[in-house]
């Protein structure tokens, strides 16, 4: 049976289960490193869901908070979850959508060139034009969801440009990075 080890500082490893001794707090020996360790660092992927349940959904807290209320309410019929809690799950589900739509129009960008550059198909400038205006679209999405001006993003993107390449671009400055390392 294999098993994810996630150690104490929070690296994981596949290991292999050779056998397991007693209950709840019993210790597995696996192959690999012969070390044994407490039950509740295993996480079994037989089923995947114990590893859901052990590992993705304690790292997203917000959504968790949403999954217990829905189990709160699928069993006594109500949660008693704050109004502002559930706008908060809402807001942060809507700037998720916003998050894999970026990804997504910038896609449909590189594949535009990807087949132009790479696969010597003609340009098509007015679709490559929509596809930056998607992408222009979901940049503003999320910026309005945390509160900032498209303006306000531009000029900031200016000045890092303007720290980073004081002379104009060069590979070293490139290197460097200046606006991070400052
Ligand atoms: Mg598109």
């Amino acid at each position: 049976m294999k098993a994810i080890y996630i150690s104490p500082g929070g690296a994981t490893e596949e290991v292999e289960i050779i056998y397991e001794l007693g209950g709840g707090d019993a210790l597995i020996a696996w192959h690999g490193p012969q070390v044994k360790a407490d039950a509740d660092r295993l996480v079994r992927t037989d089923t995947y869901a114990d590893f859901d349940r052990e590992v993705a959904r304690t790292a997203s807290c917000g959504f968790k908070q949403a999954r217990d209320a829905l189990d709160e309410i699928s069993r006594f019929g109500s949660a008693d979850v704050p109004l502002d809690e559930l706008e908060a799950l809402i807001d942060a589900a809507e700037a998720s959508v916003a998050g894999l739509g970026i990804a997504g129009e910038a896609g449909e960008v590189a594949d535009l060139l990807k087949k132009h550059l790479g696969h010597g198909h003609e340009l098509d400038r007015e679709k490559l034009k929509k596809e930056l205006g998607d992408v222009l679209w979901y940049v503003a999405r999320i910026a309005q969801h945390f509160g900032m001006g498209l303006e306000d993003v531009a000029r900031a993107n200016v000045a890092k440009l303007r720290q980073r390449y004081p002379s104009g671009f060069s590979t070293e400055a490139s290197k460097r990075r200046a606006d991070i390392k400052a």
